[in-house]
């Protein structure tokens, strides 16, 4: 039997922790409404100084349900939600489910080209959407007529809410737009009234979360009710949580650490979820001192930037039980300083938007050990039920202390990309995920990454595949050729660099180009140095040598 499948990691889980869980619930409704029926009056969100209880979320969730069934969504159909962290997020993917719908999680940094993508490959038949961004994006998209949406529900950061926050912005005034729908006049409207009952099964997907996974254009992710109720129970039972903790949501909710790590985990526990509009690291400080959070998991800058704010103690600190980061890699030095400043030591965790999360996780109250080698911290341990191997490019099994692709199964991992079968059989061969991300097991178990086979490109846990940026700049009329990489960066980990030859006697600028990409791409994905190249370097087919690009 291979050493895999002996799973030889299974002895370094915490005390108590079993190798394997049985699944509690198959849908993520129904583990919402467990909860409902436990703790009605259990706080789920608390967002500034408001708050909405379970049944609260319960209540305007049907609502909006019951809204948008007369608008004929139903089983089957797409709900895009393109909004920041707010209380609409978390009742606009209840209302999905509650039709027997798949919600599609859009970020709410995305430009018009991107939102016009992700609206016409998932096929969404409505849309709920921050007032803001419908004004200054989504508006055009829709009138374009490329996409099936068919009714617009738009919500200002305040939606949901109980009491109103003086530390909200100018942006919480609303303004109507016509042809679409208020969130708060639809819940008022419709309060009270319940839609059919549609039991979504464990299969039906839940949300479209979009990656470009290995290669290629944007996929949607089929996260289902399945995939996604159980990873939410992974991180309960992996780190003991209970009804009595609560949770920071420092992660965008539309990434799958938000989806699952943030929103999953607190309805699944019926705990509160503690949300900010988005991250300010002096508001996200000012919520962990006023509410006391026991449990987090985001991105390693996030952490960095919260405790190096002036005046933070380690009494700020004081009520967290335990701190997850994953997404990028965390640097070991990294944890020691945070460990010194917080009292805090932050467990690594790792997976892919295709695992919902986590695949591994370091187990709680264990020190990830550092390669010796590469001075990598190790990204911890499959998490239940999950059989993780490293693969040669032959395919073949790789023993312990090899270097080869990471490979994972697992009740966590999705069955596909949304109308992709090609890349669903390319990435998931047999069920099982090629992750791309390149590493090695160690003979006690422990994972550690050290490369990748896939383009991507990692700046402080946001992805950007080199091939969108590309597409972009090909469209400025000066460009011959474009090729991105990623280059190391003190804060971001990575950022992304273009190298660019213009066609003769063409002529542009770096500052012009920058420009040309942050008109029209999410922020964080734009180029941020150019360098001009006459040639590009080629294979001698002609193929774009990104790699020696990298290397320079
Ligand atoms: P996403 O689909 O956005 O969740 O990105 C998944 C990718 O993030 C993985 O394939 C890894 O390359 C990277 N990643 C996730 N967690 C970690 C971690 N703990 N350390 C290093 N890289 C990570």
């Amino acid at each position: 039997m291979s050493v895999y499948a002996q799973r030889p990691w299974l002895k370094l889980y915490s005390a108590g922790v079993p190798a394997d869980i049985a699944p509690e619930f198959d849908t993520m409704l129904d583990l919402f409404r467990a909860s409902v029926r436990r703790a009605p009056e259990s706080i789920a969100i608390k967002y500034f100084d408001g708050a909405l209880t379970l049944a609260e979320l319960d209540e305007r969730s049907d609502a909006l349900a019951a809204a948008l069934a007369e608008r004929g969504f139903g089983r089957g159909d797409r709900l895009a939600v393109y909004t920041q962290n707010n209380p609409a997020f978390v009742i606009a993917l209840l209302a999905a489910w509650k039709l027997g719908g798949a919600a599609v999680a859009v970020n709410p940094m995305n430009k018009h080209r991107e939102l016009a993508y992700l609206l016409a490959d998932s096929g969404a038949k409505a849309l709920v959407c921050l007032e803001e961004l419908y004004a200054a994006v989504a508006r055009d998209v829709i009138a374009s007529g490329e996409t099936a949406v068919e009714t617009v529900v738009t919500c200002s950061p305040l939606d949901g809410q109980t009491r109103d926050d003086p530390r909200l912005f100018a942006s919480t005034v609303r303004a109507r737009h016509e042809g679409t729908l208020d969130l708060e006049e639809l819940i008022a409207r419709y309060r009270g009234r319940r839609p059919e009952p549609v039991r979504p099964s464990g299969d039906d997907v839940a949300v479209l979360t979009y990656t470009s996974g290995t290669t290629g254009v944007p996929k949607g992710a089929m996260n289902t009710h399945r995939t996604m109720a159980f990873n939410s129970q992974t991180y309960r039972d992996w780190m003991g949580l209970t009804p009595q903790d609560s949770v920071l949501g420092v992660a965008p909710l539309f990434h799958i650490t938000g989806l699952v790590g943030h929103v999953g985990i607190a309805l699944l526990l019926g705990c509160p979820l503690i949300i900010a509009h988005r991250f300010e690291p002096n508001v996200v400080m000012d919520a962990i001192r006023e509410h006391r959070p026991t449990f987090t998991v985001g991105s390693i800058t996030v952490f960095i930037s919260l405790s190096q704010l002036p005046g933070v103690t380690k009494e700020d600190w004081s009520s967290f039980r335990m701190i997850y980061s994953g997404g990028a890699p965390i640097p070991p030095a990294v944890t020691e300083a945070f460990l010194e400043k917080t009292g805090i030591y932050i467990h690594n965790i790792y997976g892919l938007t295709e695992t919902n999360s986590p695949s591994h996780a370091v187990p709680l109250g264990r020190r990830a050990p550092v390669d010796p080698n590469t001075g990598a911290l190790s990204v911890g341990v499959p998490v239940f039920n999950t059989v993780v191997r490293i693969v040669g490019d032959d395919g073949r099994e790789l023993p312990p202390g090899e270097v080869g692709e990471i490979v994972t199964s697992g009740p966590q991992v999705i069955p596909g990309y949304w109308n992709k079968p090609e890349a669903t059989a390319e990435s998931l061969p047999g069920g099982e995920l090629r992750t791309g991300d390149v590493g090695f097991m160690d003979e006690d178990g422990w994972f550690y990454l050290v490369d990748r086979k896939k383009d991507m490109i990692n700046a402080a846990g946001y992805k950007v595949w080199p091939r969108e940026v590309e597409d972009v700049l090909y469209e400025h009329p000066a460009v011959r050729e474009a090729a991105v990489v990623g280059v190391p960066d003190e804060y971001r980990g990575e950022t992304v660099k273009a190298f660019v030859s213009l066609k003769p006697g063409a002529q542009a600028t770096e500052e012009e180009l920058i420009e040309f990409c942050r008109a029209r791409m999410a922020a964080y994905k734009y180029p941020r140095m150019i360098e001009f190249l006459d040639e590009l370097p080629k294979t001698p087919t002609g193929k774009i040598l990104r790699r020696e690009l990298r290397n320079r």
